[in-house]
């Protein structure tokens, strides 16, 4: 028995729309630009694993993660292709990089002089790509320290340099000024780095907004984040690519009851029925990922057509209003026990999308899709 035949709530990841998104960026890169597939938090909550073998089918020829778990997860499924991991962890956790081949972003001496020793006392290469801090100021040698941090790591026989690379803060912000910032003093440390006669390998910088906008900063390789998932890393990023939505999450209706005017309806009673309605319940709750603060603010979709959430959303389950005078008798709907309903996604001609929900709650598509716990089960499609 699959989870989705034990309850009736479930995640869709339409690997078709993954390939199509992947396919999508590598036509708007140079062929010889490679694509990494950012699938670190379990590919934004998408699993990990499918999705990496969808990209890598479909055009990706990288991966990245944040954790070394997340890294040894996917050379568990047996998936050999570069693996590089978007910090630097501890150097308890070197032994592991060298053990399950995965590259480390590298920006403080200590560490690399400790990787470069374990590899040297295995007989191996110590792979790396050098995190650059352009002005993000979140992780990174600063730019204008590269050319001293080289000096101190660079003579050790077994590190490798095989990248180099920046994140930008604002590449998804109308205004590019500060953006241009960054290309300026990634560029400059670059220069530096080729004047000290060092080949810094693998050149990158692009996130997906980036991806989209900036041709000039594709270098050698562009890191796909959630453009992959089907979101728009900035508002227009749908008039540069035609990104489809990967995932929609779905349940059942479980239980259907009439309730006279005026009753409340779950917790604290913050909704009171405005008429003789429908109330209708689903099992899908904030322990899901549907979080509580949008409570009697969204909409599901039922044969088509809106439904109002009603009441607050519990841990398990949550319940919408169908109001029959108005809505069911002229559409002829009779909600039943075992209807499915769309939560985030397409049913006939409605839909609901994610950004409905980020918008409610000020937030970004990366933390409502990473929210959608493992307890919904994942089919791909
Ligand atoms: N590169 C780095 C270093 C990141 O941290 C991330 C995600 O946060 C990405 C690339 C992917 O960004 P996006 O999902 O906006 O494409």
């Amino acid at each position: 028995l699959t989870d989705v035949k034990r309850r009736h709530a479930w995640i869709e990841i339409d690997l078709s729309a993954l390939r199509n998104n992947v396919r999508e960026v590598r036509k708007r890169v140079n062929s010889n630009v490679h694509i990494l597939a950012v699938v670190k938090a379990d590919a934004y909550g998408h699993g990990a694993v499918e999705v990496a073998r969808e990209a890598l089918k479909a055009g990706a020829s990288f991966l990245a993660v944040a954790t070394v778990e997340e890294g040894i997860q996917l050379r568990d499924a047996h998936i050999s292709a570069p693996i590089l991991m978007l910090s630097q962890p501890p150097v308890t956790a070197i032994e592991l990089l060298l053990a399950y081949h995965i590259i480390p972003s590298v920006y403080e001496v200590p560490f690399a002089l400790a990787y470069g020793e374990c590899a040297d006392a295995h007989g191996v290469e110590a792979p790396y790509h050098l995190a650059v801090n352009s002005g993000m100021n979140r992780i990174g040698v600063r730019y204008d320290e590269v050319g001293a941090f080289l000096m101190q790591v660079n003579f050790h026989r077994a590190l490798k340099l095989e990248g180099i690379f920046t994140h930008f803060a604002t590449a998804d912000e109308p205004e590019v000024f500060d953006f241009e910032i960054q290309v300026r003093r990634f560029e400059e440390a670059l220069a530096h780095v080729f004047q000290m006669g060092i080949d810094p390998g693998i050149v990158h910088a692009a996130n997906s907004a980036a991806a989209l906008r900036f041709p000039k900063v594709h270098y050698h390789m562009v890191r796909w984040g959630i453009g992959m998932y089907g979101h728009a890393p900035f508002p227009q990023a749908y008039e540069y690519a035609n990104l489809k939505p990967v995932m929609s999450v779905h349940a059942r209706i479980t239980a259907v009851k009439t309730v006279p005017m005026s009753e409340g309806v779950s917790y604290g009673f913050n909704y009171r029925s405005p008429g003789s309605v429908k109330i209708c319940t689903i099992p899908f709750g904030y322990a899901d990922g549907l979080v509580r603060a949008l409570s009697g603010k969204i909409d599901f979709l039922l044969n088509g057509k809106r439904v109002a959430q009603v009441g607050n959303i519990c841990m398990d389950q949550c319940m919408f209003e169908v109001n029959m005078r108005s809505f069911a008798t002229r559409m002829r709907l009779e909600p039943q026990v075992g209807d499915e309903v769309v939560i985030i996604g397409t049913q006939g001609e409605g839909a609901i999308a994610l950004h409905e929900h980020t918008k409610i709650l000020d937030t970004i598509p990366y933390e409502l899709l990473i929210g959608f716990s493992k307890r919904a089960y994942r089919i791909f499609t």
